[in-house]
Order: structure tokens, then sequence, then C-alpha cells
């Protein structure tokens, strides 16, 4: 029910894991987070509270890796157990994402995508989503048009972050009818459902629209119409209250 996304300089995971914190008042049952290490993406998962997880992190050298995914999960498809914690990931494990809303064609979705010989590791609507994306950027060899491709086919309501293998440092996001804004640091930007997520790093803010796409790396961000693809202007807006 909480989505952060951290990439810049410092350590992504205590960043995201604390800004998961500042989140809880939203309600979550699970938790999970996805960052980048040398050999591929790494995703670690927990039923309950936050401090579950936090104590699968601990055991983990997390300290290198300066971009990654959070979620705090409430359940709408499949059990609050670890399998259908999100982060989720496509079949070869080249994409983690974590998503708030519904998907409501998810479905007819993955009864084609099984028919094409995608295998399912949950029971989310999430993970569909996902293989969508993994479908559409290989059908259009780009990420961002493969989101785009997949959003096409996509109903329902969401706000999503994603990590890809193949670029490092990246991260690509979008939202419809679920809550999802850009906080701009010094070299380093944030995703979040909400403002407190990100404050004790930046006051700067880009409160992102329905059908917006947006890709982010250290050092810049843009946004984009996630169907058309068109470049947005969009206004930075300072947070002067506490
Ligand atoms: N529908 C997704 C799930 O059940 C996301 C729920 C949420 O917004 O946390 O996993």
């Amino acid at each position: 029910c909480g989505i952060i996304g951290y990439t810049g300089h410092r350590p992504a995971i205590p960043a995201i894991v604390e800004g998961l914190r500042r989140l809880e008042y939203r309600g979550y049952d699970s938790a999970g987070v996805a960052y980048e290490e040398p050999q591929g993406l790494r995703v670690i998962r927990a039923e309950g509270k936050l401090g579950a997880l936090d104590q699968k992190i601990a055991g983990l050298d997390t300290a290198s890796s300066v971009c990654g995914i959070g979620h705090t999960r409430w359940a709408t498809h499949g059990l609050p157990v670890e399998r259908n914690a999100h982060p989720h990931m496509d079949g070869d494990c080249r994409f983690a994402l974590v998503h708030n809303g519904i998907i409501e064609n998810y479905a007819e979705l993955k009864a084609e995508l099984m028919a094409e010989g995608h295998v399912f590791m949950s029971e989310t609507d999430t993970e569909v989503l996902v293989h969508v994306i993994a479908k559409g950027v290989d059908l259009t060899g780009d990420v961002r048009r493969g989101i785009s491709w997949a959003l096409s086919r996509i109903d329902g309501a969401y706000a999503f972050a994603l990590l890809s293998r193949e670029h490092p440092g990246k991260i690509w996001a979008s939202r419809k009818a679920s809550p999802l804004l850009m906080g701009i640091g010094t070299g380093e930007n944030f995703l979040a459902s909400d403002i407190p997520a990100f404050l004790p790093y930046t006051r700067e803010v880009v409160f992102l629209d329905n059908g917006e796409l947006v890709e982010i790396d250290a050092g810049s961000w843009q946004v984009f119409d996630s169907l058309t693809l068109e470049p947005k202007t969009k206004e930075v807006k300072h947070i002067s209250w506490d």
C-alpha cells in the first residue's frame, strides 16, 4: 500500500526501509525491497511488519547498492504471504516491480501469457503486470516503449516502480488512480506514494498526474505521457511544512 524508489549516492536500502516506515500509517500486511547487485536484481520480502523485513536485510551486505525499490502491501489478490509480497519479477528476473492498486483484467492477461509459456510464482495481479511489461520490452526493444505498450493493455488502478537488470541506476514509474510523486534531490531522486517518505532528504516535489510515466536516475528525471510518450513539462514545488 506504499511504494518507494531511490536512486542516488547513498545506500539505497536504509533510505527505502526508513521511507516505508514513514508510510506505515497507510497500513500493510507484508513488505519487500529490490536492489541492484553485481550479479543481478535481488529481492527480499517478508510477511508481517517491517521488523521482519529488517531482520532479513540485517544479514545481508546491501551497503554498496545505491538504487532500489520498496513496498508495503495491502493484499487484494492472493493471501498476505511471502510469495505474494512485492517486489515481483518476470520469469527471467530481468525486471523487479512494486505496485499499488488493482489490475482489473489480470485474469485474461494471465491466461494469455500462460498459453505463451510464462510461469507465475504468485496469485497476485501485480505479477501479471511485470510479465506484460517484460513482453512489451521484448516486442519494442526498449523499456519505456515496452511499459507504454503494457499500459495500453492494462485496465485498472496502479502506481508502480520498476527496476531493470540491464539499466543499473534507473527506475521507471507510472500512475493511474493510485498516488505517486517524485522527490528531487541533489545527485539523488525519489519516488513515493506520499511526501513524508522522502522528507528527510528533499523538499522539492513533482506531483505526477494520471497517465504519466517517469524515468529517473541519480542525476536526471523525465516525465512522459504514458501512452504517446510525448515528453511533459512539470513544475517542481517546494514543500515548506514539516
Ligand atoms: N493488488 C496488489 C496485490 O494484491 C497490490 C496491493 C497493494 O496496493 O498493496 O498484491
